[in-house]
């Protein structure tokens, strides 16, 4: 596996997965899920780094039960992506190391 790997071709699959083709041929399939908790802004640094106590009492939120999309993707310079997620955070700039290390192959 190449470090140099840049993405050539990006997608969703039926099963609304991120796909994401590489130069050098490897394709990678990312649950959108998967993206949100390793999302890499400071704000979900830190709520990974300090878990919330577990409430007496669960209010769930409806837009934690819809599925959760990507509703848009935008390259950033030549290094990152912008994943703007359908439950309405998008301050999450992933870099291509970063996307190229998650996911898994698809065969
Ligand atoms: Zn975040």
């Amino acid at each position: 596996m190449s470090p140099d790997a840049q993405p050539t071709e990006i997608s969703l699959t039926e099963q609304k997965q991120l796909l994401i083709t590489w130069s050098d041929g490897e394709q990678r399939e990312y649950s959108i899920r998967q993206l949100r908790d390793e999302c890499p802004c400071a704000h979900c640094n830190a709520a990974r780094q300090n878990p919330k106590p577990k409430p007496m009492l669960l209010v769930i939120d409806p837009r934690e039960t819809a599925p959760l999309r990507i509703s848009s993707l935008r390259p950033v310079g030549n290094y990152a992506y912008a994943i703007d997620f359908s439950d309405g955070h998008n301050s999450g700039i992933f870099t291509i190391e970063q996307l190229r290390g998650l996911g898994r192959v698809v065969e």
